[in-house]
């Protein structure tokens, strides 16, 4: 009944419709009548501590900033915590858990430059947009010899590599929230320290190596932030049994393709390619053939080529020692960068009209020529892939011409596909270069660094993907920290007051239900050969209107209540993008080619194209058919991913980002609440801080603590021994709870049995 009452969605969209002060103020608005202090809202938004001068009735007369004095209704104010409480570093300590006291004690730490917070079991860090010193080598110490323990993502990689070893485990460290939020950079200070903790053998080096070379192949500047990860990514590192790192494995997801070919304003392509124009020395620019980045049709789109603060030929620098790290050759490197400027070059690719129906081919000019000296292929094959297709007509071949739309998309497809095979193929190096020493322990550590919600003017197919894999993810934390915790205090059967929290199954549902989610209608309308973005739109409004997160459009467009809000989404070019076709035509052309990179990439597309799951009709097309649509191709990597977690025990840490214009010292309220309120953080806090985290069977209680007894009467039954126990101890009754097979105690009480134990 629980997920009943909780999954509706209110119409901010953000759900929280049972998010009032009435569950917050932990000891409600009355509270605010005995305390001097307390918050009120002022008139745009913002929670402003407040002193209560008088109360009659339902009003409040308040006084507030310099001695104003206000009247406000009394139900619309919270207790403050008293001052001594500023700036714990514990949300759980808070003796008021309402969102300005929480807002306010995470400002607090924010304006003195301590950015982590725990937020009970779950580590809060908001993004300092500055260089703060809190890293480095002197406080990898500290976290190690444990003189301090101050929240610090340091201390959760701590913990989860002291789990590892004694209690032999695969620990997670899963990093979730939205674009700028600092999931990547705090994935970089999780192994940094793991590196400290487990190196020697000089593979940790490697392993830090891989984030510049997949921040410069996978990240791009957007509106959002300056190194937006335009892929998800797990890595797990092995260690040895005495925990040493002995390898690591990266997987990838979803690597956004379309930015190769076409990029908004404001925002640039992948690094990879300002860095190879601006870095590249002499011989590589000559052999490449390469100029200024504003030469190349697919930069030009947007005006910005550069970052501040961000020395692009610095940055190649870095990479390619990154690439020597990992063993990737001399030869293997000149022949990446190699895609990366006949990707370029393949943009400056112009057609011409060649006969009266419109049919064209490419200009045979020094883009065309540089395309082919660089895959190493023949002008005129090349020129025959960009302009005409093979079809089967019964048993017979026809060659097709193209028209200049087709022939641009074709050039298109051919230079997202030669990119998107050239970053599998470096991450499949990395992890030929980091599986020397494959764990023989199994044991691992894993961390989750995956692209955050995103939510733009205008949202596609890609948002439309990241969004979904963040319900995945905002799944496996709440079935962790909120579900599986009560679940297991009802089971055993102690007295508990269930929080309420918001299931996000029915969004979840919405995507995946069969026949008649979002992905099997997208599948289905992808495989019609009528099939528009359209018609794909237009059969979702029918099918899904009774959907309570759904939302019919007008046009090409629908809108998704996610458990972070609601988000319209434009239809366009989403059937083409699932697709993701690449011509027969052009694969065959790579396959052909005299390079050794454009080739391995042509056999790792036929191969990984084995299942017919775009149905039948596509067969006219030869070989397209025979491949996995991006969307289910998807759904199977993230299925594959929930279980591999579901395979450790998680760790979560929550990025925040306390602004929009990724600048230091400011923090705005309401986006913070915001994304709070979005990630149930603070329903996590109320459980545990209710909650009872310890817990111990009773036979294992008795026979650890049996023996301080000092009347051994006939006590035969764990249950008798352990309560017993308890008594004799002076614990006190609020401070656990019997359960039908376990103990459970609120923090702190085994630390005070264990003194009793170890003094006896
Ligand atoms: P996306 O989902 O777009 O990939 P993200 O959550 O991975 O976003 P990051 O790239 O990690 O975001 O962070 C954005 C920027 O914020 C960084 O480039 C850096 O400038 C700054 N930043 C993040 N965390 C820290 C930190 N701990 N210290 C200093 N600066 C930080
Ligand atoms: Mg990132």
């Amino acid at each position: 009944d629980d997920e009943d009452a909780n999954s509706s969605v209110s119409p901010q969209g953000c759900g929280l419709g049972s998010w009032g002060n009435k569950n917050w103020g932990d000891t409600g608005s009355c509270a605010a009548k005995k305390k001097h202090q307390s918050w009120f809202q002022s008139s745009d938004g913002n929670w402003e501590l407040a002193k209560i001068l008088s109360i009659s009735g339902t009003e409040s007369f308040i006084s507030y900033s310099e001695g104003e004095v206000l009247k406000v209704n009394s139900d619309s104010m919270l207790p403050a915590n008293p001052e001594i409480l500023d700036g714990v570093d514990d949300l759980m300590q808070l003796s008021y858990l309402n969102e300005p006291s929480v807002l306010y004690n995470l400002k607090y730490r924010y304006d003195r430059d301590m950015i982590y917070t725990k937020a009970g079991p779950v580590l809060v860090a908001i993004n300092p947009f500055k260089k703060i010193p809190l890293y480095g080598s002197d406080y990898i110490e500290i976290y190690k010899n444990k003189s301090k323990d101050s929240p610090h993502v340091y201390a959760i990689a701590d913990t989860a590599f002291r789990e590892m070893i004694t209690d032999e485990v695969n620990p997670s460290i899963v990093i979730s929230g939205e674009s700028g939020a600092g999931k990547t950079e705090t994935a970089k200070i999780a192994m940094q320290y793991l590196a400290a903790l487990g190196g020697g053998s000089g593979i940790e080096y490697e392993i830090l190596k891989t984030n510049p070379i997949l921040e410069a192949f996978g990240n791009a500047k957007t509106s959002r932030n300056n190194n937006s990860s335009r892929f998800g990514k797990l890595i797990e590192i092995h260690f040895s049994e005495t925990g040493k790192i002995s390898g690591a494995n990266i997987q990838t997801f979803l690597l956004e393709k379309s930015r190769v070919v076409q990029c908004t304003e404001g925002e640039r392509s992948y690094h990879s390619f300002y860095q190879l124009c601006a870095g590249a020395p002499p011989p590589l620019r000559e052999k490449l053939n390469l100029k200024g980045v504003n030469e190349y049709k697919y930069l030009q789109q947007s005006t910005c080529y550069t970052i501040n603060g961000v020395n692009d030929a610095e940055q190649f620098h870095i990479v390619v020692e990154a690439l020597d790290a990992v063993h990737v050759s001399k030869e293997d490197q000149e022949n990446a960068f190699a895609m990366l400027a006949a990707v370029l070059w393949l943009g400056n690719v112009t057609f011409s009209i060649v006969d009266n129906e419109n049919h064209v081919e490419p200009v045979i000019d020094e883009a065309m020529l540089n395309v082919s000296t660089l895959i190493g292929c023949e002008a005129d094959d090349l020129k025959i892939a960009l302009s005409t297709r093979k079809m089967k007509a019964g048993n017979e071949n026809i060659v097709q011409k193209l028209t200049l739309t087709q022939a641009i998309d074709t050039r298109d497809a051919l230079a997202k596909s030669i990119y998107s095979c050239l970053f599998d193929w470096l991450v499949e190096q990395i992890n030929k270069s980091l599986a020397v020493g494959k764990s023989q322990t199994g044991r691992s550590i894993s961390i989750l660094d995956i692209y955050g919600f995103e939510s733009f003017d205008v949202n596609s197919f890609e948002q439309f993907c990241i969004n979904y894999a963040n319900e995945r993810l905002q799944q496996h934390f709440n079935r962790h920290l909120l579900k599986l915790e009560q679940e297991e205090y009802i089971q055993d059967g102690i007295d508990w007051a269930k929080v309420e929290f918001k299931d996000n199954q029915d969004c979840l549902n919405l995507f995946e239900k069969k026949p008649l989610g979002l992905l099997t209608l997208l599948d289905e309308e992808s495989t019609f050969p009528n099939g528009t973005d359209l018609t794909f739109a237009t059969k979702l409004g029918q099918n899904l209107k009774s959907n309570s997160c759904f939302k019919g459009e007008r046009g090409k467009a629908f809108t998704v209540r996610h458990y972070a809000g609601e988000i319209k989404y434009d239809t366009s070019g989403f059937l083409e993008k699932n697709r993701d076709l690449l011509h027969l035509d052009s694969i065959q052309l790579l396959s052909s080619c005299t390079c050794g990179l454009p080739q391995a990439f042509a056999s790792s597309m036929l191969s990984s194209s084995e299942k017919p799951v775009l149905g039948p009709l596509h067969k006219s097309g030869g070989a397209d058919s025979q491949k996995l649509s991006v969307v289910t191709k998807f759904k199977g990597q993230l299925f594959q991913l929930m279980q591999r977690l579901e395979s450790t025990t998680p760790h979560f840490i929550r990025c925040i980002k306390p602004n929009n214009s990724q600048s230091p010292g400011i923090y705005h309220q309401g986006l913070v609440l915001q994304q709070l309120r979005c990630c149930g953080v603070l329903e996590v806090v109320r459980i545990s801080r209710s909650g009872f985290p310890t817990r111990i069977s009773h036979q294992k209680f008795a026979r650890r603590y049996g023996f301080l007894l000092l009347h051994h009467v006939a006590l035969q039954d764990p249950l008798s021994v352990s309560v017993a126990v308890l008594h004799q101890c002076d614990i006190l009754p609020e401070m656990y709870q019997i359960g039908y097979t376990k103990l459970f105690f609120r923090t702190g009480q085994i630390g005070k049995l264990e003194d009793i134990r170890n003094h006896t």
